[in-house]
């Protein structure tokens, strides 16, 4: 299976700071790039890849830059209606908060009718605007911000999802007939699953209709579980054959989404296994149950897999789980 870590910038810890400057966000970065080889981790998934507060442009160059000297790709996290665009937060014509400033019709609403807005990870300063998926216009600012992080940082894939924050409650929303689902931990309408699978392929194939090598992972939100694959399946038929969909089939200790029975719709897919990591309530030992999901989800015909990256090696569990990991997912990559 080919080998990703998924990170927040403002989670690493292999250096200090949190990112929270500019030394910072690339010295965890060039730390966790060092060590990524050692495990066959061939990409780097970063959200809040671009932000003012760690140096912006220059310093998110400067860790593609080297990743690249390493053999790592870097993978950044690209939001639609929500996560901040490609600009994750900053004074940029690429951040979806500034588009939604100057196009307040664009925002998404909550039930109540206020403007809606999404603060993640919780330790940010701040929240990000999020915007209206029946919002058709700001469809044109995705793709033109797309393909300028694209061209801008020669990359050889990113991460792309639609969001798992909530949906919108605007008058054209409402009226749509809308397949909204939940996350365990709650009963809130968290995602509306047309609207990922409708919006993301549109810009991704209008930016890159030809896209070669490039890795395109997306995120579903949801188990490999027989049910949950026919919920979905409808929905995935609308990926392109090359997009890896991404299934949240391992939520942490002892907590599997996935079975015997489990079987991708997709011709690729990727295994995410959500465990040591802050989320998951800090470092833990996990290396059975993460060898156990990962014989499951390459028996269901995943052929990728990543686990956080956001703990340093450094540390003796978090790094028999990365060998746990590595091990598991198997030598090399299908590339
Ligand atoms: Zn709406």
């Amino acid at each position: 299976m080919r080998k990703i870590w998924w990170t927040w910038d403002i989670r690493m810890r292999w250096a200090p700071g949190f990112s929270s400057t500019r030394e910072s966000f690339v010295a965890n970065y060039r730390r966790a790039i060092d060590a990524a080889g050692k495990y066959g981790v061939e990409g780097i998934v970063i959200w809040g890849f671009l932000r003012d507060r760690h140096g912006g442009i220059d310093a998110a160059r400067e860790v593609v830059e080297y990743a690249r000297h390493k053999g790592i790709a870097v993978l950044p996290g690209v939001g639609i209606d929500d996560y901040g665009g490609v600009y994750y937060q900053g004074d940029s014509p690429y951040s979806l908060d500034t588009y939604i400033r100057a196009h307040p019709e664009a925002q998404a609403r909550n039930e109540d009718g206020t403007p809606q807005v999404h603060r993640w990870p919780p330790t940010d300063t701040d929240a990000r605007l999020k915007a209206c998926p029946s919002d058709e216009r700001v469809v044109e600012f995705y793709c033109t911000s797309l393909a300028w992080l694209v061209e801008t940082f020669g990359l050889e894939g990113f991460q792309i999802e639609q969001g798992d924050s909530g949906v919108c409650f605007c008058e054209r929303c409402r009226a749509r007939d809308r397949r909204i689902m939940t996350l365990d931990h709650d009963d809130k309408p968290r995602i509306s699953l047309e609207d990922a699978a409708v919006r993301i392929p549109a810009v991704v194939e209008a930016v890159l209709p030809q896209r070669g090598d490039c890795t395109i992972i997306t995120e579903t939100y949801s188990g490999l579980l027989p049910r949950q694959i026919e919920q979905m399946a409808p929905f995935v038929e609308k990926y392109p054959d090359d997009f890896y969909i991404s299934w949240q089939l391992y939520d942490g200790v002892g907590r599997f989404k996935v079975d015997d029975e489990s079987r991708s719709p997709s011709p690729h897919g990727c295994a995410a296994l959500r465990t040591n990591n802050d989320r998951s309530g800090g470092e833990v030992d996990d290396r059975e149950n993460i060898g156990r999901a990962l014989d499951l989800s390459r028996k269901a015909g995943l052929d990728m897999t990543y686990i956080y990256g956001e703990y340093a090696d450094d540390r003796a569990v978090t790094r028999g789980n990365y060998d746990a990991w590595s091990e598991g997912a198997g030598g090399g990559s299908n590339r």
